[in-house]
């Protein structure tokens, strides 16, 4: 007998033919002869329509995080329950378990926290008498009781977390695709599904735009060191193995290309050249609470430089706002500009460590279709860069046809 974690997406628990397709999948693997926990994702659109809700009651002012939590939470909620009757319907013995029920507790930063320690002895007596446990994803509750969210995506951390925390044979997130492709799958028509990928590349991959995984739960996989297979809700295919790093990975020098749009570009020209001014301009968005991206800072010429970070569309406005207070102080012909409609395209690959000419190969694609490059950034295993928006797609393509990714 093995002790199974699924996790089901939104696509996946979608409607309620597709919710009773999950129930005989779950039911299948526990009449197998398993313990079966199954997380679900709250039905696809659900999350959004909640929080344009959210929005709409509360226009003059942000929505106070703590009932965000409240709400988001709502969606999954939902699932585990419609999930749990679908399965008891079929002849089955499923309970239903919200996060903080199933304890997960987490720090109590709304919205985006982060699980702290999980202890599953709810989720193992229920096992134990025999039943399937269905989990909420992407919930838990604080120390004191409040419920928070774990970030877009989160429902992957959960399964991936209660992976861990029980130890399970075998965890298996089931989405809307075959499995990890060498790009988005519905951009680039002719990307093949990757059979095993190591932890670092999908990490790279999905912080630069592979939303196939939440990247905070394949950081969570690699320090724990849970395998887990992604594969779809619909079929029976092979999936895409997660694991650690193997002999041989590194001879594919490009796993993959990312893409990532929504982004926006923040200029300030003409910056004093001098100590203390890159400290002001980050610790303003710092204090905003902004995640930037890249970060370039031209050579100074005449005493004066200027510098360029990239971060998402959506925090452009405050981000604006942050910097025209600190603006006065960073010279006196300081300019700030900035600029949406930009996007990321991004080739990962652990095999760049040890090969030299993957950013020529790149950059050359790019040249070929006359794509022009806005900024350029590096890693170990990643070489990024932005490009018009309305170019993005083209870009993957090009690049993924460079590297010989196409089937
Ligand atoms: P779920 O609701 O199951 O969590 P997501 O929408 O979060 O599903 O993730 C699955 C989607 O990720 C796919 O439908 C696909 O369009 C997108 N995706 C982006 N990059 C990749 C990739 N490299 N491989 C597979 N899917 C990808
Ligand atoms: N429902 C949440 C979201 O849409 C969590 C998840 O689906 O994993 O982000
Ligand atoms: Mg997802």
């Amino acid at each position: 007998m093995a002790l199974i974690v699924q996790k089901y997406g939104g696509t996946s628990v979608g409607n309620p033919e597709r919710i009773r397709n999950c129930a005989r999948r779950i039911l299948e693997t526990q009449r197998a002869g398993n313990q079966v926990v199954a997380v679900v994702s709250a039905m696809s659109g659900v999350t959004d329509t909640l929080i344009k809700l959210a929005k709409e009651v509360s226009p003059e002012r942000e929505p106070v995080e703590r009932e965000m939590d409240v709400l988001l939470a709502t969606g999954e909620q939902t699932t585990i329950a419609l999930t749990a009757m679908a399965i008891n319907a079929l002849g089955g013995k499923a309970v239903s378990l919200t996060g903080a029920q199933a304890g997960i507790s987490t720090d109590g930063v709304h919205t985006k926290a982060r699980i702290v320690n999980i202890t599953p002895d709810a989720v193992k007596k229920m096992l134990d008498e025999g039943n399937i446990v269905m989990l909420a994803g992407f919930q838990g509750k604080t120390a004191s009781g409040e419920i928070t969210t774990l970030g877009r995506g989160g429902s992957d951390l959960t399964a991936i977390a209660m992976a861990a925390a029980i130890k399970a044979d075998l965890c298996q997130i089931y989405t809307d695709v075959d499995g990890v492709y060498t790009c988005d799958p519905r951009v680039v028509k002719s990307a093949q599904k990757i059979p095993e990928i190591s932890y670092e590349e999908m990490l790279e991959m999905a912080s630069s735009g592979s939303k196939v995984m939440q990247s905070r739960s394949v950081e969570f996989a690699n320090k724990f060191g849970v395998r887990f297979e992604v594969r779809n809700s619909m079929n029976h295919n092979p999936g895409t193995i997660v694991k650690e790093e193997s002999p041989g990975m590194e001879s594919v020098v490009v796993r993959g290309v990312s893409l990532e749009r929504n982004q926006a570009k923040v200029t300030i020209d003409d910056v004093a050249d001098r100590p203390g001014i890159s400290a002001a301009i980050f610790g303003a968005i710092a204090t905003a609470n902004i995640t930037i991206d890249m970060i370039v800072q031209n050579v100074s010429f005449d005493g004066i430089t200027d510098i360029s970070f990239t971060l998402s569309a959506a925090d452009l406005a405050k981000a604006e706002t942050a910097l025209k207070a600190v603006l006065p102080g960073l010279g006196d012909k300081a300019q700030l500009r900035t600029q949406s409609s930009i996007a990321k395209v991004s080739v990962v690959g652990i095999g760049m460590r040890s090969h030299s000419g993957v950013a020529a190969k790149m950059f050359k694609a790019l040249a070929d279709a006359k794509i022009n490059i806005q900024m350029i950034s590096t890693s170990e295993i990643k070489t990024a860069v932005i490009v018009d928006e309305a170019e993005v797609e083209n870009a993957a393509r090009v690049v993924h046809t460079a590297f010989g990714l196409d089937a």
